[in-house]
């Protein structure tokens, strides 16, 4: 797919991924719709900096968790952009704790925001891709979900959720012009994982000796995104972590 004047949803696209994201996207012609919790100064300067590479840039406050405002969320970015070729679901949270001390709330949380976000947000965002017959929808899950990491019982669950729904949707999309993939990233340098130092036994058993860049995931979601023929794989970015 031709990427230029294409509109795309990104979901927690204040910092990190997603900031990177919406930047990679918006310098490929893209038209970007910035999804995070608040209106804050970060998401503002995320639509700044998408506007000065020349494209369209809104943002909007969401909890993707919420059924209810993942719907009103969809609807004023129709009336914004008129269409969403491109849907990237990379809204995530942690609440680590070990199996046996990890509270209810924390894991329903996690579930709720890192997976029933994404449905939610395909939920509502597949049918007017459906009616356009075209979309590409990116989950963004982890090498958690695929290997399991102690600790992270609620975030592994979610993040292998992903995987399953990612297959499922590229199933029953696949006919009508809609691709969806999952990326699972190793360990990128943002704020959810600041408290990993270099010296970290984690980094030094990645085989390409580094935590990975938040472009580099970037770079994963554009060719994604580009991509006519992938559907339903899961791409790993994790420096052979997870080989
Ligand atoms: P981050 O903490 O830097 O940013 C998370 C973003 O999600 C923020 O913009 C925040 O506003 C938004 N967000 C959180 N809860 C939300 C909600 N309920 N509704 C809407 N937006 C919400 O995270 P990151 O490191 O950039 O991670 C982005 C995605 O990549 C997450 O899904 C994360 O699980 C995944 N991931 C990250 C890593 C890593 O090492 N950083 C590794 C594997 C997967």
């Amino acid at each position: 797919m031709t990427l230029n004047g294409k509109n795309a949803i990104v979901t927690g696209a204040s910092r990190g991924i997603g900031r990177a994201t919406a930047i990679e996207l918006a310098s490929a012609g893209v038209n970007v719709a910035l999804v995070a919790t608040s209106l804050s100064d970060a998401v503002r300067a995320v639509q700044a900096e998408c506007e000065s590479l020349g494209v369209k840039a809104c943002s909007y406050a969401c909890d993707v968790s919420s059924g209810k405002e993942t719907k009103d969320l969809v609807m004023q970015i129709r009336k914004d952009f008129g269409s969403v070729e491109i849907l990237v679901n990379n809204a995530g949270i942690t609440k680590d704790g070990l199996m046996s001390f990890m509270s209810e709330d924390d894991f329903d949380r996690v579930v709720g925001v890192n997976l029933k976000g994404a449905f939610n947000m395909i939920k509502t965002v597949s049918g007017l891709m459906l009616r356009a017959r075209c979309g590409r929808i990116i989950n963004m899950s982890s090498v958690s979900g695929l290997m399991g990491n102690a600790g992270q019982v609620n975030y592994s669950a979610s993040k292998a959720g992903l995987v399953g729904l990612t297959k499922s949707v590229a199933r029953e999309f696949a006919s009508k012009g809609i691709t969806c993939n999952a990326i699972a990233p190793g360990f990128i340098e943002t704020d959810m994982t600041k408290d990993i130092g270099e010296d970290n036994p984690l980094v030094s058993s990645i085989p390409l000796g580094r935590m990975g860049r938040p472009q580099e995931i970037a770079q994963a979601v554009r060719f994604l995104a580009e991509s006519d023929y992938i559907t339903g794989v899961v791409l790993r970015v994790d420096g052979g972590i997870a080989m």
